[in-house]
C-alpha cells in the first residue's frame, strides 16, 4: 500500500485532508482516485487506512477504515547527535538510513573538529519524511539544526543512556553489551571525520557517557551511524 503523510491537525472525526505537496503526490504523481484504499501516516506513529472520497482541485479528504497506532515503532528510543560531515550527501545518506531502521531525532552536532560547513536542516527533514514514507513507518524523525556539542550535554535528563562512539577506546565492551536490554531513550554521539578531541571525550566522561568501540577498524562517521542504528535496532 502506498503511504502518504498527513499531520494530526489535518485528521479528525475519521477522516483526513490531504494538501499541499502530499496532495500533489498523490493526485498528479502516483495518480489516485475517489474509492482507492492508501494508507496515510501522522508522523506521529499512527498509521491509518483510508479510502479516498473527493479530490478537489488542491486538497483531497478520505474516510478511515482502520487505526494502527505506535505502528512498527521500537521500544528503545534512539537520539543520533552526529558530527556534520564535509560532504552534505554523505549525511543525506545517514538520514535515509538511521530513519529506516528506526532512529527518532538526529542532531547535527558541531564539535571542536567540525570542518566548517552548513547544516542543511530542511533538507534532511524532507528526506526523513521521504524515508519515513517509503519504509511504511508512522513516526516522522525529528531533524534539528546544528547545535554544538555542550548544548547537547546541556539536555541530558531526557536521556536514561549517554553513550559515546570513540574508536580509541582500548575495551572489548561492544555496543550490544552496553545496550542489553535497556528500553528508554538512549543518546548515542559520533564525531565529525576527525573523530572527537580528547577534551570533548574527557567531558562526556566526566558527565557520566559511556563510551564503546564498534571494533578495531576506524570507519567513517555515516557507517558508524548506520551500524549503531542497525545493532540497536537489530
Ligand atoms: N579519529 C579519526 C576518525 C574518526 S571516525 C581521525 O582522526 O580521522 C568518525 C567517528 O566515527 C568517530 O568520532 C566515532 O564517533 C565513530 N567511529 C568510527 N570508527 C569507530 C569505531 N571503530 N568504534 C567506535 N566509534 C567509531
Amino acid at each position: 500500500m502506498d503511504n502518504f503523510y498527513c499531520p494530526p491537525e489535518k485528521i479528525s472525526g475519521g477522516s483526513v485532508l490531504i494538501d499541499g505537496d502530499e496532495f500533489s503526490h498523490l493526485v498528479h504523481v502516483m495518480r489516485k482516485k475517489s474509492g482507492d484504499v492508501i494508507g496515510v501516516v501522522d508522523g506521529e506513529g499512527t498509521f491509518h487506512e483510508v479510502t479516498l472520497e473527493e479530490i478537489k482541485k488542491k486538497q483531497a479528504s478520505g474516510t478511515i477504515t482502520a487505526t494502527s497506532g505506535n505502528h512498527l515503532e521500537p521500544a528503545t528510543r534512539l537520539t543520533l547527535a552526529v558530527g556534520i560531515l564535509k560532504n552534505p550527501s554523505r549525511f543525506d545518506f545517514l538520514v535515509e538510513k538511521v530513519t529506516e531502521l528506526g532512529v527518532i531525532e538526529i542532531i547535527p552536532l558541531e564539535t571542536d573538529r567540525t570542518i566548517p560547513s552548513h547544516a542543511k536542516t530542511d533538507r534532511w527533514q524532507k528526506l526523513a519524511l521521504a524515508a519515513m514514507k517509503q519504509c511504511g513507518r508512522a513516526y516522522l524523525p525529528r531533524v534539528r539544526e546544528l547545535t554544538q556539542l555542550g548544548r547537547v550535554l546541556d539536555e541530558y535528563d531526557r536521556f536514561d543512556r549517554k553513550l559515546v562512539a570513540h574508536e580509541q577506546v582500548n575495551s572489548s565492551v561492544s555496543l550490544r553489551t552496553l545496550i542489553g536490554d535497556v528500553r528508554g531513550s538512549i543518546l548515542v554521539m559520533v564525531g565529525p571525520e576527525g573523530g572527537f578531541s580528547e577534551e570533548e571525550i574527557q567531558k562526556c566522561l566526566s558527565m557520566g557517557c559511556t563510551t564503546f568501540s564498534l571494533g578495531q577498524r576506524q570507519l567513517r562517521t555515516e557507517t558508524a551511524a548506520i551500524a549503531i542504528a542497525a545493532q540497536i535496532f537489530g
